[in-house]
């Protein structure tokens, strides 16, 4: 299970961002985390991914474990080694290189032989970066780069995968497609933390969900009941 406990974090050493968070992912599972611009959800991945510090923030309390093993104190590249990937908000690929260099990067950790099986895996999950391995990747259309940025996240073959907003600017029909594919890579045996704003779409294949307003969890629910409540309908689903 990944586990982050009464988390708070600061930036700059003043700007409390974090008030205490709790939530949790077991094995196996898609658990979503929403909350409006500026909440802090993508905050919650930084300290989880290690990433804190190059944004100048620190975690101040709590812990974030590991199958019970404290992983708070990792930086980055000892996250990912210890099984938690993730893809960052805005989908960064790097435009001037290929679609598979891409890929060899993202796999540059793993442990030798794992670079093959992680092609073919990624490849076989989307074809479409297969037909297009040797283009750079800035050509790619947003939804294709937003694979190409799961597949990368992928070659370390993490147990855990973070996903910031992997719906952002997509159009309908390609959203569709991110989500068919998350349920695929999570069939495959990797559990995810999902950040939406999307939330019909997370919640369309979380089994459980947490609402963060303001640097708090101010709802910790099953998927399906967060589906059903009132609030969450109005605020977050444009529904009545
Ligand atoms: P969004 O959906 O807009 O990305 P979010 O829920 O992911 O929002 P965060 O990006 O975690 O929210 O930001 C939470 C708060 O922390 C915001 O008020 C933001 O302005 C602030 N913040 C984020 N990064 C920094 C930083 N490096 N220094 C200072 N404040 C920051």
């Amino acid at each position: 299970m990944l586990a982050v406990e009464n988390l708070e974090v600061v930036y700059e050493d003043v700007v409390l961002v974090l008030k205490g968070v709790t939530l949790e992912v077991p094995r196996g599972q898609v658990v979503a985390l929403l909350g409006a611009n500026g909440a802090g959800k993508t905050t919650v991945l930084r300290a989880i991914t290690g990433l804190l510090g190059v944004h100048r923030g620190s975690i101040t309390k709590g812990s974030v474990r590991l199958d019970g093993a404290a992983i708070d104190h990792l930086d980055a590249p000892r996250v990912v080694a210890a099984g938690v990937g993730q893809v960052m908000e805005g989908r960064r690929v790097f435009a001037e290189f290929t679609v598979e260099e891409n890929l060899r990067i993202g796999a540059h950790t793993a442990p030798g032989g794992a670079l093959r099986a992680g092609l073919d895996r990624v490849f076989t999950l989307f074809p479409v970066l297969a037909d297009r391995r040797i283009q750079l990747a800035g050509y790619l259309s947003g939804g294709e780069q937003q694979m190409l940025a799961i597949g990368r996240a992928l070659m370390t073959e993490p147990a855990y995968l973070l996903l910031d907003e992997p719906s952002l600017g997509l159009a309908p029909l390609m959203v569709q497609r991110i989500r068919d594919l998350i349920v695929e890579i999570n069939q495959q045996g990797t559990s995810i933390l999902l950040v939406e704003q999307n939330a019909a779409m997370a919640l369309s294949i979380a089994t459980h969900g947490y609402v963060l307003e303001n640097g708090k969890i101010v709802m910790d629910k099953p998927a399906a009941a967060l589906l059903d409540d009132e609030d969450i309908r109005e605020f977050y689903l444009g529904l009545r």
